[in-house]
């Protein structure tokens, strides 16, 4: 008889393969750390023997939600200055707490909260672009998610790093020490086109190819930035960035909201990596990216929150329903973004954008057991017609009741496994008491 680590019974299996696979009443059995059968249970018992099995009847069995792009530690400015213009948000509130706050200590209390939540939600795998990102790691390699992390750099001093030199250094380091880690990869990163010079481009972008690793970059966010590069580069910011290499399958693009059909093309034809961030879009009045253009022109999509300091929150069910409403209501046709499209956006699309997706974004024999287990019984998830339509329409993350990355169980039942929440929360609000006596000068 043979053995296997879990025993995932009677659940309906949503693979998001690319047969748009679904088994009612699957199993699905994991043996160290990979997916090692997936089968409908009726009329084909086979005899095994679990660890660990779990009852999934009444439940969905679906990939771990990847979140292609965000900026963890931000947590701890949720809901810290909103329903104010970009500008004065940015240069006002987010620049200077970041530059007294976003310390060594303050990152690993946000970035551990942002894990919590994330597990807590359905996401096992993200790819994040923030400062003390070598702390980030042993943080979230000891809570056992999956991650892409990248040290942001740009023209200016950061949190970590006094001048861009500095930073690069930092990021060579943080490359060399954990790009071989089973389920941490690094990725270079540059902020924007507008607070990275020409030169800390280049040498980046050389740097990135040297090393065979992933650039991350916020790109075309903003109206203001579309304008700025016609202005002064008398070409579109994903011009400006093919001008100089940067363009190519190695690159993460965030945003891509203010982008040319030329640009739309070059993106598609490069097979660029986009991060699609539409709740961050909505709320900093940013604009629609052409989601179903860059689509119909099959590039390459992913879908993120971005920092939850301009979302504000980790939940990618809530953004997937974000994502396929907007895209209706932006092109007054309730016939694109569909609930299957979106899914595999937030699952394979933001693997392949992470270049992860011959490990993860789907359920298949042989991939690595990232998976979640998510409760049907809810009034909001009665009748069952369409699984798609229950997951991106009708489902949050509050519905998700067992996480696991890699075959190791982070969340069960709703309860964190590794993490001590009751100790977070502590930490958290305690440094939140020092921020609100910091936001009564203003
Ligand atoms: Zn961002």
């Amino acid at each position: 008889m043979t053995h296997y680590d879990i025993a995932i019974e009677n659940g309906i299996i949503v693979t998001v393969d690319s047969n748009h696979t679904i088994l009612d009443k699957g199993t699905l059995l994991v043996k160290d750390g990979i997916i090692k059968k997936i089968y409908t249970t009726e009329n084909n018992r086979q005899d095994y023997v679990a660890a660990k099995t779990i009852n999934a009847s009444n439940k969905l069995v679906m990939p771990g939600l990847v979140n292609a792009h965000t900026h963890i530690p931000m947590t701890i400015y949720r809901g810290f200055a909103d329903d104010m213009p970009l500008q004065k948000w940015l240069h006002d509130y987010i620049f200077p707490a970041e530059q007294k706050f976003s310390t060594k200590e303050n990152i690993l209390i946000g970035a551990e909260l942002a894990a919590a939540e994330m597990i807590r939600s359905g996401t096992t795998c993200f790819c994040d672009m923030y400062f003390f990102e070598a702390e980030i790691a042993t943080l979230i390699s000891k809570i056992g998610m999956r991650a892409v992390l990248s040290e942001g750099l740009f023209d200016f001093p950061s949190p970590n790093c006094k001048t861009p030199k500095d930073g690069i250094n930092y990021a060579i380091k943080l490359f060399d020490k954990w790009n071989k880690h089973p389920f941490i990869d690094i990725a270079f990163c540059l902020h924007a086109p507008y607070t990275c010079s020409k030169e800390l481009i280049l040498e980046v972008k050389k740097l990135s190819t040297e090393k065979k690793a992933l650039l991350n970059i916020h790109i075309a966010e903003s109206e203001w930035e579309y304008n700025h590069f016609i202005k002064t580069e008398r070409c579109t910011p994903v011009e400006y960035l093919d001008k100089l290499g940067v363009i190519d399958n190695k690159l993460i693009a965030a945003h891509c909201v203010h982008v040319s059909d030329s640009d739309i093309e070059l993106l598609a034809n490069k097979k660029v990596g986009i991060a699609h961030n539409p709740e961050c879009n909505m709320k900093l009045a940013s604009g629609a990216a052409p989601i179903p253009k860059l689509l119909d022109a099959n590039a390459n999509i992913g879908l993120g929150t971005d920092g939850v300091a301009s979302n504000n929150n980790h939940d990618l069910f809530q953004e997937m329903r974000t994502a396929a409403l907007l895209h209706k209501f932006n092109s007054n046709d309730s016939t694109v973004a569909t609930a299957t499209q979106i899914i595999e956006m937030a699952t394979i699309g933001s693997a392949k954008v992470l270049h992860l997706d011959d490990k993860i974004g789907s359920l298949e024999v042989g991939k690595q057991a990232d998976i979640i287990i998510v409760d049907l019984t809810q009034p909001h998830a009665k009748p069952l017609y369409n699984v798609y339509s229950q997951i991106v329409y009708s489902l949050s993350g509050s519905d998700v009741e067992t996480s696991i990355v890699a075959g190791k169980i982070l969340m069960e039942n709703r309860k964190l496994k590794t993490i001590n929440y009751n100790l977070l929360k502590t930490r958290v609000e305690t440094l939140a008491n020092i921020i609100r006596a910091y936001l009564s000068f203003f």
